[in-house]
């Protein structure tokens, strides 16, 4: 607390993961002479600068800028961009924490980051983001580069930021490169890449559900969040024959008792992407459902649950509610989504829980393979990129069992935490005292 004041949300990620990392790094003394958890929890290199950009009325507004680069023993820095006027560097930190881990267990060489800004999208013109955009990318441009780090989207920052900012890196260093991720098809980048969180945490879940001699077909779940995460989760369950109930955004979320199917969730995607608007219009189109204004949908009756909007949606009365009404599974498809004390629920009544690090792994998995594609200058098709991702996350269920396995359960949380620090704390270990 001391070293790191008013910063909740990295205590909170750091202490998750020393729960579960102490007792193994006792048992292995190697890890614990040489502080290897210390050097963890402190960055490699935190960068912040000011954002200065004008608005369409001609006022001149300034934001804060961060790139946070945590850990890069196994590869180049990679991790999101966040703009939310939430954004703080503790709320960053956490992120670049946990990315550090989920990029280890993707098994691909990658370093964790994560940056942002408190930028506000709401409410701004498709100028007003350029701008920001491009002023953002005028500082950062000077931290990344293809073998350094290489950014790519999260919350806030989606496809069209995405172009904004690598169309100003080619301007400012003439260099074509695949220095983000996340980028167009028409320009470097990868097919699947933005399905591939969503989809990544449904193939996650099912590897769970595997476990358990079950499937996913047939089954009711709830999904929270209606950006990228929770559009292409919900897409993948459809698929995959289970009714999906619910979905959700910061007004709110809505109930259709007769399942979001394909066509009603185009709807929610044109809604969140194009016009930017609240879920309440989706009862309007479609009056069998229902909107519960400024309420979270962790209530609703449902085998499975994704939470996917943001982190501590969903605390340890939530977890109580899900478990009273027969929720076999949680899959978190958001950083974090789940409290501390939720996460203590799902252990107690020992349901399938799959934690971020681990399920949501698939879309930074395809942005590494967005970098390898970029540096072969090929593109490989959907097919091809799909199926590399279904091995992908099936590679991290397995790692998740191979540390994760008690005597009658599967701690994914220990799984996903001692696996994704071995690679990183051994590279560490090789480099000496550095
Ligand atoms: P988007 O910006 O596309 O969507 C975020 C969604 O969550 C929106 O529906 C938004 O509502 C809702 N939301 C955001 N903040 C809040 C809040 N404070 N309370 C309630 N709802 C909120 O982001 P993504 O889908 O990309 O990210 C969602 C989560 O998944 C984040 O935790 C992110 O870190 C994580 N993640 C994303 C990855 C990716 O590839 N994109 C990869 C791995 C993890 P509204 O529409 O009203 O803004």
């Amino acid at each position: 607390e001391r070293r790191n004041p008013g910063q909740p949300e990295f205590h909170q990620a750091v202490r998750e993961v020393a729960d579960k990392l102490i007792p193994f790094i006792n048992k292995n003394p190697k890890y614990l002479a040489a502080s290897i958890l210390e050097r963890m929890t402190e960055p490699d290199r935190v960068i912040s600068f000011r954002v200065t950009w004008q608005d369409d009325e001609g006022n001149v507004r300034v934001n804060r800028g961060f790139r946070v680069q945590f850990n890069g023993a196994i590869g180049p820095y990679k991790g999101g961009l966040r703009f939310d006027k939430s954004v703080t560097l503790g709320t960053l930190k956490f992120l670049g924490f946990e990315q550090v881990f989920k990029n280890s267990l993707t098994t691909l060489p990658m370093g964790g980051a994560k940056g942002g800004s408190d930028f506000n999208p709401k409410g701004k013109s498709d100028n007003e983001v350029m701008r920001f955009c491009q002023a953002f990318m005028s500082e950062l441009f000077r931290h990344i580069g293809k073998d350094t780090d290489v950014p790519a989207g999260d919350i806030g920052v989606g496809a069209r930021e995405v172009s904004y900012m690598f169309g100003q890196y080619r301007r400012l260093e003439n260099q074509f490169t695949g220095v983000l991720t996340g980028k167009g098809l028409a320009f470097g980048g990868s097919n699947v890449r933005k399905e591939a969180t969503g989809y990544g945490s449904v193939y996650f879940s099912r590897e769970m559900l595997a476990t358990r001699n079950d499937s996913l077909k047939g089954k009711t779940a709830i999904v929270s969040g209606s950006g990228n995460v929770a559009q292409f989760t919900a897409e993948k369950l459809i698929q995959l024959g289970t009714k999906v109930l619910t979905m959700s955004d910061r007004s709110g979320y809505i109930h259709d008792p007769e399942g979001i199917d394909e066509s009603k969730l185009n709807f929610v995607i044109k809604l969140k992407t194009e016009s930017r608007g609240s879920l309440e219009e989706y009862v309007k189109e479609y009056p069998n459902a229902t909107f519960h204004k400024d309420e979270t949908p962790w209530g609703v009756k449902a085998d499975l649950a994704y939470p996917s909007a943001t982190q501590n949606e969903l605390d340890e009365n939530d977890a109580k509610k899900l478990i009273a009404n027969g929720c076999m599974l949680v899959c978190e498809g958001a950083n974090m989504p789940s409290t501390i004390g939720a996460i203590k629920e799902f252990e107690k009544a020992k349901i399938l829980f799959g934690p971020g690090k681990a399920a949501n792994a698939g879309g930074v998995a395809i942005s590494g393979l967005e970098m390898t594609q970029n540096s072969m200058r090929l593109q490989w098709s959907f097919e091809e990129v799909d199926e590399k991702l279904q091995m992908i996350m099936k590679k991290i269920h397995d790692k998740c069992v191979e540390y994760g396995q008690e005597e009658d359960w599967i701690d994914y949380v220990k799984g996903a935490n001692i696996g994704g620090f071995v690679k990183v704390a051994d590279a560490m270990l090789a480099y000496g005292v550095v």
